[in-house]
């Protein structure tokens, strides 16, 4: 794995950078919220620590992994960043996860807060988790399948909500959802929407919305989102990981 990138890959992720600034700045204009509203998180997964370093440098202050071997391999070497993990999560990588981030956006079951809480206790540190929401019933596919990309069923919320609130070492944070495919995000954000407020009328703190990615962050600035996860749009097309 390269350490250090060259010239011409600083130059494509500083345009890239000031392209996707621009695209959130427009967003939030549009809907009529301040520009500083909106945090973008850069979602490095598969890309080199050199890129990693290279936004760091260009001023990003949050950045993403959704694997628990990404995410420890990547962070203590670039330690002066905001780390988040949008990832699928399981307890036995509770601790790495603790250790190596600060916000967790994927908490999607009760099962985990055990050993999440345990860990963040363990290591002194807290740990700011959103609660990942299923949008299954805004997208064709996975309303008719009953498959999902994952999330707890708005209905459940308040329940898992008030688990983390009084989970020592864990701070509830908000909401994270990812649009079905093939939905109007717009619609399936606007869902979300309504979740966060409840939320919110309950724990005045769990105040962020992540939602929104390369394809969709118009539609989720629009719907309030406060924390945009963007890979592609900053990175360029991703190769899977063997
Ligand atoms: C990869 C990923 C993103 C970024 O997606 P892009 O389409 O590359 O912007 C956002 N959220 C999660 C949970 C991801 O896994």
């Amino acid at each position: 794995m390269t350490t250090t990138s060259t010239p011409g890959r600083e130059a494509e992720l500083r345009d890239n950078l000031s392209a996707v600034r621009e695209r959130i700045q427009a967003a939030c204009v549009a809907a009529g919220r301040p520009e500083d509203a909106v945090t973008l998180v850069a979602i490095t997964k598969t890309f080199p620590i050199s890129d990693v370093r290279a936004l760091a440098e260009l001023g990003v202050r949050d950045l993403g992994e959704n694997r628990e071997q990404e995410l420890k391999a990547k962070a203590p070497d670039c330690p002066d960043v905001t780390w988040h993990f949008v990832g699928q999560l399981q307890s036995n990588k509770a601790r790495s996860v603790v250790r190596n981030a600060a916000v967790l956006h994927s908490v999607d079951r009760s099962s985990l807060l055990k050993a999440l809480s345990r860990a963040a206790v363990d290591e002194g540190r807290v740990l700011r988790c959103l609660l990942q929401v299923s949008l299954a019933e805004y997208g064709p596919e996975e309303a008719a399948t009953g498959r999902s990309r994952g999330g707890v069923e708005p209905a459940a919320v308040p329940e898992l909500a008030a688990e983390v609130a009084a989970a020592e070492g864990l701070e509830l944070g908000g909401v994270m959802a990812v649009a079905p495919l093939g939905s109007d995000p717009d619609e399936a954000f606007g869902g979300l929407e309504v979740v966060a407020s409840r939320l919110r009328s309950e724990h005045p703190g769990a105040d962020w919305i992540s939602a929104g990615m390369s394809g969709d962050l118009e539609a989720a600035i629009r719907r309030g989102a406060t924390h945009v996860r963007l890979g592609r749009a900053l990175l360029g097309t991703r190769t899977p990981l063997g």
